[in-house]
């Protein structure tokens, strides 16, 4: 099997092959197809199985499909337009809104993940930013302001810069729940359930898991919509 065969864009391949993967791992084998056909997903994979490309290709792919304004040129003339409508505040210029959401335990996974989408994302034009607490905001919120079509997120600091009225869900599109279980053994079950809230009701779920308790049953049985079952 090979990424070609999975249906990936060109721009993606291009992409992938620049990091040097030759084939697709299983989890992407069996998740990649049922994640760009639309449907949820309920992923029982640990960290090292290649989860992260099984949800960040399709999603950018989504992405970049809808969005094809935004081809890695227009990103470069957006960006002068984008200085330009600071000294022309009457134009209008398109602005991008968050259509997928990574929610991610630690920092430290927010940070790999986010490492993921500018590797296989990088001829997409497509924007993303990562967002963790233990640091000052004034980074996260400048590059919020600016337009992101992908937020990779830790609960905490994704619902303080909520509460401060610095992110929008209400265009998203796909929503990943990334190592589900340490999520709820880190206690945020709750803020979870608020993030979810907040997310308009048509929109694609991707939930991973490396171990499967009662808890995340019961969770992933009220927020997915007929899941496709994926385990390596
Ligand atoms: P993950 O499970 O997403 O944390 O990925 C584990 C490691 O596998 C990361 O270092 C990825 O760069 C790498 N990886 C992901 N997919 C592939 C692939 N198809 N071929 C080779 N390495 C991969």
């Amino acid at each position: 099997m090979t990424f070609k065969e999975l249906n990936i864009a060109d721009s993606l391949l291009k992409a992938i092959s620049e990091k040097g993967y030759h084939c697709p791992t299983p989890i992407q084998i069996q998740g990649i197809p049922v994640a760009l056909s639309g449907k949820d997903i309920l992923g029982i994979a640990q960290t090292g199985t290649g989860k992260t490309a099984a949800f960040a290709i399709p999603i950018l792919q989504h992405l970049s499909q809808n969005n094809a304004s935004f081809s890695v040129s227009q990103d470069t003339q957006e960006k002068k337009s984008f200085s330009r409508q600071e000294n022309n505040p009457g134009k209008k210029y398109r602005k991008r809104e968050i259509q997928a959401l990574i929610l991610t335990p630690t920092r430290e996974l927010a940070l790999q993940i986010g490492d993921s989408f500018t590797d296989y994302g990088k001829y997409t034009g497509l924007r993303h930013c990562v967002i963790f607490g233990g640091i000052k905001q004034l980074v996260q919120t400048t590059a919020l302001r600016r337009g992101v079509d992908i937020l990779v997120a830790t609960p905490g600091r994704l619902l303080d810069l909520m509460n401060q009225g610095f992110v929008d869900l209400s265009s998203l599109k796909h929503f990943v729940l990334d190592e589900a279980d340490r999520m709820l053994d880190m206690g945020f079950i709750n803020d979870i359930k608020r993030i979810l809230l907040k997310l308009p009701a048509q929109h694609q779920t991707l939930l991973f898991s490396a171990t499967m308790p009662q808890s995340i049953a019961a969770l992933s049985a009220s927020i997915l919509k007929k899941p496709v079952r994926v385990e390596v």
